[in-house]
């Protein structure tokens, strides 16, 4: 049974998909999920991508449990952050949020993210921000204040039950006018805001003007969704104000439940401390990458720790995650090189099946990644052991590799291609393998061997018959 520690009842709950319990995993709906994505307006931070990555876990493992997933990340690409970076270079909002989405869109691959299945940008959502904000004015719960609209807290009674604020704190009647809020402090929110003459602008009923931040999410989730969502994701700090407004505006225009499960990813810290500019420790993607360390090494330690706990984060831990992997590459080598044939050990055959069994279990508990991660390397150290015993026959490396990658469609670092420039095309594998077919022939066995090691080292590998040799990516 899955179990998510639902921020909404501050409990652990059984997940159930459309909220109906059913016999088995295949008869659930598609589970839609819906993510706070970046606001693209500058390069995203590795705090980010660790928020990134607890999505990218969830929807591989609900999958590897069986569910289909219906998932969705937005694109901030209006806001007061957005239309002023835009207007500081003197381009268009479009071009400047472009630049911005597709070096984002390289990072999740660098970092073997999956593709979600939309990316809903904010400015193609405006019919449904105007459905919403046309049904919340005819309950009365918009009030207007020159050109822009505001949700009025203080007559939406069940206004808090997310972040569990204090509604006798609501300061009815005053309004946050920029998307920038202060924690704990409950003022009317905008939905429609006034723009300058030369600023871009959408037409709606209720006027000429541009999105708030909060109701781009609720819209896009209207859009794709229509109905009560399964999961929603984010970082803590959107907790409240950004998701309260959702819930309220959703639920206020539609009467119907907005999200059944919110899933809430902790701050990542750098040094101890909040990630900032000034201090030095802030960094992006790219930053690492160019300081030598591999995208693998960057996608497991940020995955290492649990979602709902703070994790730390240092270069020297990042230097040191490279030695649990290559103790994963080099069991995985092992197989690659097990050639002789033999029946499968029992040994072998059960510590699979515990495997499999101990990374579940890990997983269902509220995604306890680092549980699962460490019953990978608990086996690692078995398969270990009884390959010492005696080596592996062709059979039982095969069983293992599959098991391994069966896990991997959930951890993604074991089989992990890194994006280089330097991989080989088809071409050139083929000329390596004629290469290594002439050694041969004139008996030249250590280049042929030489050969066959530093395509394995590219993720090749050479099989021999008596038709030639075929070649496969691991
Ligand atoms: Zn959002």
């Amino acid at each position: 049974m899955v179990k998510f520690y639902n921020t909404m009842s501050r409990k652990l709950e059984e997940f159930i998909p459309g909220g109906v319990k059913k016999d088995s995993i295949d008869e659930y709906p598609p589970v839609s999920i819906y993510s706070c994505g970046p606001t693209v307006y500058g390069l995203a931070h590795i705090g980010n991508f660790r928020t990134f990555l607890f999505n990218d876990i969830l929807r591989r493992f609900l999958k590897f449990r069986g569910f289909t997933v219906n998932h969705s990340m937005n694109i901030t690409d209006v806001d007061d952050k957005t239309i002023k970076g835009a207007a500081a270079e003197g381009i268009s909002l479009k071009e400047y949020t472009t630049r911005f989405t597709d070096i984002f869109f390289e990072d999740l691959k660098k970092l073997n993210i999956e593709d979600f299945e939309h990316y809903p940008r904010a400015t193609e959502s405006i019919d449904s921000m105007n459905d919403i904000i046309n049904r919340l004015n005819s309950k009365d719960l918009v009030y207007r204040d020159g050109n822009s609209l505001y949700f009025s807290i203080s007559k939406y009674d069940k206004y808090g039950k997310l972040s569990r604020i204090d509604p006798d704190a609501i300061k009815s009647g005053t309004r946050y006018d920029t998307d920038e809020y202060h924690k704990d402090d409950i003022r009317d929110f905008a939905l429609w805001k006034e723009v300058e003459p030369d600023e871009q602008g959408w037409d709606i009923d209720m006027g000429h003007g541009r999105p708030g931040w909060h109701i781009e999410c609720s819209a896009m989730i209207r859009k794709i969704y229509n109905s009560t969502i399964d999961i929603h994701t984010g970082g803590v700090d959107l907790v409240f104000p950004h998701h309260e407004n959702e819930i309220a505006q959703s639920e206020a225009a539609y009467d119907e439940p907005f999200v059944r499960y919110w899933l809430h990813a902790e701050h990542l810290l750098v040094d101890n401390s909040k990630m900032s500019k000034s201090k030095g420790n802030f960094f992006t993607l790219n930053d690492l990458l160019e300081k030598g360390y591999p995208a693998r090494s960057v996608r497991y330690l940020l995955m290492t720790a649990h979602y709902r706990k703070q994790f730390n984060f240092t270069l020297e831990n990042l230097e040191n995650a490279e030695q649990p992997l290559s103790r994963i590459d080099n069991i995985v080598e092992l197989c690659l090189r097990s050639k002789k044939t033999g029946p499968v050990r029992p040994a072998v055959k059960d510590r699979i099946s515990s495997l499999l069994d101990e990374f579940t279990t890990s997983l269902n508990h509220d995604l306890n990644i680092s549980g699962a991660i460490g019953h990978l390397f608990e086996a690692v150290t078995d398969f270990n052991k009884i390959y010492n015993e005696d080596s592996f026959s062709k059979e039982e490396a095969e069983s293992v590799i599959e098991v391994f990658k069966k896990i991997d469609t959930v951890l993604g670092f074991i089989f992990f291609k890194e994006k280089k420039s330097s991989q080989l095309s088809d071409e050139e594998i083929e000329t390596y393998i004629s290469r290594r077919n002439s050694a041969k022939s004139e008996k030249k066995w250590d280049e042929a061997d030489s050969i066959r090691d530093l395509l394995l080292d590219k993720g090749i590998v050479l099989e021999d018959s008596k038709d030639g040799t075929r070649w496969k990516m691991v």
